[in-house]
């Protein structure tokens, strides 16, 4: 029952078991390995919330 999902701050894959917090965003949850991930997704989660190949590998700022 390994079900990982992605840190989208670190990149750390986690089990959501595991997880120190969790965030939903736009219908999606998000989990994170430390509350230090968490924290910096809360400031800014357009920028984390939408992984790059939903937009190509463009980056916008
Ligand atoms: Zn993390």
């Amino acid at each position: 029952m390994a079900d990982k999902v992605k840190d989208p701050i670190c990149g750390m894959e986690i089990r959501p078991e595991d997880a120190a917090a969790k965030e939903e965003h736009e219908g999606r949850t998000f989990y994170f390995c430390s509350h230090g991930c968490h924290d910096t997704f809360v400031k800014d989660p357009h920028r984390y919330g939408h992984p790059a190949e939903e937009h190509g590998g463009h980056m916008h700022h």
